[in-house]
């Protein structure tokens, strides 16, 4: 059944004509959405797909990055597992290289749209409300479209980190990492990089390559790298007894995280702390050679900074202070659905939570019947996989095994 002509429909809303209606209306176009949609139209359901394909990694990851993800874990997910990473490759003759860079990413999710056809809307979604049965969505044009359930796949855009110390700083005195994708617009310039995570790390280096002046500094006592014992990795059958393949989280719990169903079954303290032990901030291990000569200042916060006229001053915990001209905060992000502007409080209130994160039963539901949340917002309910692209294939399998075919 198509369902993406706009038709003008007997039933109106204040005055505006309605779209035709669909089964499943997924939000959000990235390795989430995408390989969900793809999911759902496989099995005969009459699904939409909002957002611009891949949006936040082709706007806001900072350019020359590379994936942290190893290139098994870096595949959206289809059916029949035909639209992988290697065949986009073998089709656009792309040298296959890993670490994965960026560009050939974005690249990679936007050849694997096409599958989608015109089951992809490129629109925003501005609002969703309760219009029983089912979702009332409007988009950013004004129209309006009818589900009968919405999968949320908006990724973590919305909730980055600004500690309030850095609250005063302008948008161009601090930015976000998850926001940095000009970065190397800085050469030449004096930039404080604060935090010792992946994207703060990986910021660093290109900062550094971009011939910035650059200090990371981060609470920690020392900074972590991924893989350090990398000897682990290459015993044959028993290192696969160790790590899965997705390479999240050392060693043991990288297998229990593999099975996102079994870790649902965990008691939730004890589910946290494997999130948090399986995340911790890291970089990956091809960042200390481009980092050995970045000043790198552990065991320090940042007590307070001050917006003078052409530069920012920064007052560590110990004392002493830094004169810089940006600020880049990879400070993380706090999961919080409150903040997804589409979600109104009417409809944000009735989800049951844990502190921002919805508590998901299986088929990634929600306790609002028929809304559904697959990314970084089901990791509470089903571990640190599905803040990674390696947990689109568990995402979109399970989501397919629980929405009904409706016509
Ligand atoms: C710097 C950085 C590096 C990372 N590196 C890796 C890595 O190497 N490997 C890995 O597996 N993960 C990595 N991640 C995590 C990564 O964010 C997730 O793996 C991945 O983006 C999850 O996909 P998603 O579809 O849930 O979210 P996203 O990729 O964020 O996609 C969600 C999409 O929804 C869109 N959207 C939001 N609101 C609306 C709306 N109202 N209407 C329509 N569309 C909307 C957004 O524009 C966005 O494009 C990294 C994250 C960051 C920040």
């Amino acid at each position: 059944m198509k369902v993406n002509t706009v038709v003008a429909s007997s039933a109106k809303s204040n005055g505006r004509p309605l779209t035709s209606d669909c089964d499943v209306a997924v939000i959000g176009a990235g390795p989430y959405g995408l390989s969900a949609g793809v999911h759902l139209k496989a099995k005969g359901i009459a699904v939409r797909v909002f957002g611009e394909p891949m949006e936040f990694w082709a706007q806001k990851m900072p350019e020359g990055m590379l994936l942290r993800s190893p290139r098994v874990a870096s595949n959206l997910s289809d059916p029949d597992r035909a639209f992988t990473l290697e065949a986009y490759e073998a089709a656009s003759k792309k040298e296959p290289c890993a670490p994965l860079p960026l560009d050939t990413f974005v690249e990679y999710g936007k050849w694997f749209r096409h599958q989608l056809g015109s089951d992809l809307d490129q629109r925003n979604v501005l609002r969703v409300d309760r219009d029983q049965p089912g979702f009332r969505l409007t988009l950013q044009d004004g129209e309006e479209l009818r589900a009968t359930y919405v999968v949320v796949a908006a990724g973590i855009g919305p909730f980055k980190k600004k500690p309030e110390v850095f609250r005063n700083l302008s948008p161009d005195q601090a930015i976000h990492c998850y926001e940095g994708r000009g970065i190397r617009k800085y050469s030449g310039k004096r930039v404080a990089v604060i935090g010792a995570g992946q994207s703060a790390l990986e910021s660093a280096a290109l900062l550094h390559e971009a011939n910035a002046h650059v200090e990371v500094i981060a609470r920690q006592p020392d900074v972590k790298w991924i893989g350090q014992h990398s000897w682990l990795h290459h015993m044959g059958p028993i290192s696969s007894m160790l790590y899965s393949s997705h390479d999240i989280g050392p060693l043991g719990i990288s297998r229990l995280v593999a099975y996102p169903k079994l870790v649902s079954y965990v008691p939730l303290t004890l589910r946290d702390k494997i999130r948090k032990r399986a995340v911790r901030p890291a970089g990956a291990r091809w960042l200390p050679d481009r980092l050995s000569s970045v000043k790198i200042t552990t065991g320090r916060g940042v007590s307070q900074a001050t917006a003078l006229a052409d530069e920012v001053a920064l007052k560590l915990d110990d004392g002493s202070e830094r004169r810089v001209d940006h600020v880049v905060l990879g400070t993380g992000y706090t999961v919080d659905i409150s903040r997804y502007d589409f979600l109104p409080q009417e409809l944000t209130q009735d989800i049951k939570q844990f502190d921002g994160y919805p508590k998901l039963a299986s088929g990634f539901r929600s306790s609002v019947p028929g809304l559904h949340f697959i990314g970084a917002t089901a990791a509470r309910s089903f571990g640190p996989l599905l803040y990674f692209v390696a947990g689109t294939e568990f995402a979109s399998r399970e989501l397919v095994s629980h929405l009904p075919k409706t016509r």
